[in-house]
């Protein structure tokens, strides 16, 4: 018979631990075949045999008329105590309860010299049982004939499907708890599940598929993701806009969105106060949001894109974009205006949703008011080649000018008359 427990030597008379701690072990029990005896019998002989990682050979001991104790007080809790008199060591022993009951009514069935079937294991050939393998965490799908068929392991902390052809990410994907990477790009995936959205994942690539085609952008809205990304790629997929809910995911780091068709990115990007990494190059921007600026951006690419000076129709359409459905209250931005003036904590809960997205999202003027997005008498403007100070690697291309768009809150306001001097303006 064979038990899967932990075990603790120690020597009685030294009092040392032959283990320091309890180790994962195999321990043993069953007869010994040695050469017959004068009477031509096989003599049997009982033994104990105790495998561990370190000790995989095993030590034995003679169980009859060498055993010094069994303490049983505490079986039911799954321990027990073995003590042999040669060597003077004692197996501390911590089971499962009813294997341990089990094992040491086969001891004392051995002992009291009656032969059981539990008894009938060749100790000369008995080995540990084989541990669990370690639960795989990393797998990796280069073409669609790896796919497996059997479902993936729930322990799975980083999943890479590549070039695989799949048009949808599967639910059971979705539904990996443990996933924190997934790596899904160069394939045909139109549709996300919401479901990814409750998934914790710091890293997700998703670059050259097709999400652009339906712009479901459903899945980010789930508040753990959002909350857990640090890295997303985006880069072709044939994106005409920046996915509105992508501005609420404050821990993002990096953010590539390279070859895609993007005519503009939000003023609300501000919002992604991590962010340290934003590769847009190869799309059709026109300008960049001024907030830009409010950002502490490592590397900004904007290479390849075709920045350029206002048209009249681009305004009115930009506008008509920004622009929400409801104009709040006057109360409203009044009030977020005060509690951004006073930068006033905002932790959940404190203030209305409403008022949070105002104060982190709405477009600000250069004088630091915030704008409710372009109402009449803010003014939008588009500077040429403005001077972002606060990124430090700027990639574009020489022959372009870069645009950047400005809101100014006011025509009264100083800011529009410092505009004028400091930069070439460029009035609808
Ligand atoms: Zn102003």
């Amino acid at each position: 018979m064979k038990i899967l427990c932990e075990v603790q030597v120690v020597n009685r008379t030294t009092q040392a631990n032959r283990t320091p701690r309890p180790l994962k072990s195999t321990l043993a029990i069953g007869y010994k075949q040695s050469a017959r005896d004068a009477n031509g019998n096989t003599k049997k002989e009982l033994e104990m045999v105790l495998f561990s990682g370190q000790n995989k050979t095993g030590s034995r001991y003679k169980v009859r008329d060498n055993i010094h104790a069994v303490h049983t007080k505490f079986v039911l809790d799954g321990k027990a105590t073995i003590g042999f008199l040669q060597p003077p060591e004692n197996l501390l022993i911590k089971c499962d309860p009813i294997q341990l009951k089990g094992f040491l009514q086969t001891l004392k069935l051995g002992m009291d010299g009656k032969d059981a079937i539990n008894l009938r294991l060749n100790i000369a050939a008995a080995t540990a049982i084989p541990q669990k393998a370690q639960p795989q965490v990393r797998m990796v799908i280069s073409k669609r004939s790896e796919y497996p068929i059997k479902g993936f392991p729930r322990t799975l902390k980083s999943l890479t499907i590549n070039n695989s052809q799949l048009v949808k990410l599967s639910f059971e994907v979705c539904s990996l708890r443990n996933l924190t990477k997934l790596d899904v790009s160069g394939n045909k995936i139109t549709k996300i599940p919401p479901e990814l959205g409750r998934l914790a994942l710091t890293s997700l690539h998703l670059g050259s598929n097709c999400l652009g085609e339906l712009n479901d952008w459903c899945w980010l809205r789930g508040t753990k993701l959002s909350q857990s990304l640090g890295e997303l790629d985006l880069s072709s997929n044939g994106l005409t806009h920046f996915p509105p809910p992508l501005v609420k995911f404050e821990r993002l780091v990096s953010l590539n969105l390279n070859h895609n068709l993007l005519s503009r990115l939000p003023f609300a990007i501000r919002r992604l106060q991590a962010l340290r990494k934003l590769h847009v190059c190869s799309n059709k921007l026109e300008s960049l949001p001024a907030a830009i600026e409010d950002l502490h951006i490592d590397l900004l690419d904007v290479w390849g894109n075709c920045f350029k000076a206002f048209n009249a129709e681009a305004a009115q359409q930009l506008a008509q974009q920004t622009a929400a459905a409801n104009t709040p209250q006057p109360l409203w931005l009044k009030a977020a205006r005060s509690v951004a003036n006073y930068k006033l904590p905002l932790p959940a809960g404190s203030v209305p949703a409403v008022l949070i997205e105002l104060i982190c999202e709405a477009p600000k003027c250069l004088c630091g008011q915030l704008c409710y997005a372009l109402r009449k008498e803010d003014l939008l403007q588009r500077v040429v080649q403005p001077k972002f100070t606060n990124i430090k690697n700027l990639t574009y291309s020489r022959e372009h000018q870069i645009y950047a768009d400005v809101v100014i809150c006011g025509p009264g306001c100083s800011a529009s008359v410092q505009l004028k001097a400091l930069f070439s303006l460029m009035f609808p």
